[in-house]
């Protein structure tokens, strides 16, 4: 089959297009022909071996995100057969830990990555256990599913699940162009908050507006972003803040929130070390939690809204499968809003 695949990590230059044999299937494997697959930053941690994403075996095949077709099945898998369109939860979890059996299964104690702990998507075959594959609708493109899965599944996850958004909230969104950014401003306005959003140009500002979001800060022009955001909540500031960015934002992000607001982290783009006011953590009474990623609960909430047409996928960019680094570099040179996807030949 056609793929990319990395020999060692490193620069995009590793991104090596090219033949690779078709995985096996295994009894409870689903294998599929995949037509899409979508990149995060974690497809640039792990071929970069960035913040600490070690990967123990080479060839490796990128790609956590995808969809495409069921080619076959193994014998124990039940409910999909050849041809059915489908997308895959990247996260594979052992079932037994005792996160897992108390519904917390992002903590799981054995949890491996389709992408990072097995191939991924940017090939023409994936095999991956058949619970972590869920049908999509046919008005659905493969390009549109593929961006779905890893955002929204972290979106719902910090805004429903740790921080119970409510209607009326004021949430601050940072970096409305990221995936998981664009993803988190439409989930949301669907529940009913007021979102300010931030971003480095105007052209991106336009399309976080097109997308629901109600006031937009560019902060390249505001760098102190916080006067902005305290005037536009009446001196208040935000109910909670929604960040992927991490150090960088920090000292800012802490001056957005109101007393008793939250804060919520699922990414370092941004440096993963900062300083921490304690004192004005317990005198404001402010909540700051860490999300890596989201569970199985928050997955099936998201394939609802999938499924009722309530949620879109966003697609910045389309790339050919060869042209992986192209996409990569992208990535890495933030020109994008929301998500980019690899066309699988
Ligand atoms: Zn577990």
């Amino acid at each position: 089959m056609k793929a990319t695949y990395i020999n060692r990590q490193g620069d995009v230059d590793v991104l090596t297009y090219g033949d690779m044999p078709e995985p096996s299937v295994g009894s409870s494997d689903v294998l599929i022909r995949v037509r899409a697959t979508a990149l995060n930053h974690l497809d640039i941690f792990a071929r970069a071996g960035r913040n600490g994403v070690v990967l123990d075996r080479f060839p490796h095949i990128l790609g956590c995100d995808l969809a495409g077709e069921v080619d076959r099945v193994g014998a124990e898998v039940d409910g999909f057969v050849s041809g059915d369109r489908v997308l895959v939860d990247y996260s594979i979890r052992c079932g037994r830990c005792e996160a897992c059996v108390s519904g917390r299964d992002q903590l799981c104690i054995d949890s491996r990555s389709i992408g990072i702990s097995v191939n991924g998507g940017y090939a023409q075959y994936v095999s991956v256990p058949w619970t972590n594959v869920h049908a999509i609708p046919e008005r659905l493109s493969f390009e549109e599913a593929a961006s779905i899965p890893l955002v929204y599944k972290t979106a719902w996850h910090c805004l429903v699940t740790r921080c119970n958004l409510k209607p009326g909230e004021d949430v601050l969104v940072m970096a409305a162009g990221s995936g998981v950014g664009s993803a988190a401003i439409c989930l949301a306005k669907l529940l009913g908050a007021r979102v300010i959003t931030t971003a480095g140009t105007d052209e991106k500002l336009a399309k976080a507006r097109d997308l629901g979001a109600d006031e937009t800060i560019n902060y390249i022009d505001t760098p102190l972003y916080s006067s902005r955001v305290r005037e536009l909540t009446g001196g208040k500031g935000v109910d909670l803040i929604f960040d992927s960015i991490g150090a960088s934002v920090w000292e800012q992000n802490f001056k957005c929130l109101k007393l008793g607001g939250r804060l919520v982290n699922c990414g370092v783009t941004g440096g993963h070390r900062t300083a921490l006011r304690i004192g004005q953590m317990f005198a404001r009474g402010l909540t700051l939690m860490g999300a890596s990623g989201g569970n199985r609960a928050d997955f099936d909430s998201v394939m609802k809204l999938v499924w009722r047409g309530q949620i879109r996928g966003i697609i910045s960019h389309t790339f050919p499968l060869e042209a992986a680094a192209e996409a990569h570099m992208t990535m890495e040179g933030r020109k994008v809003f929301g998500k980019l996807v690899l066309r699988i030949p």
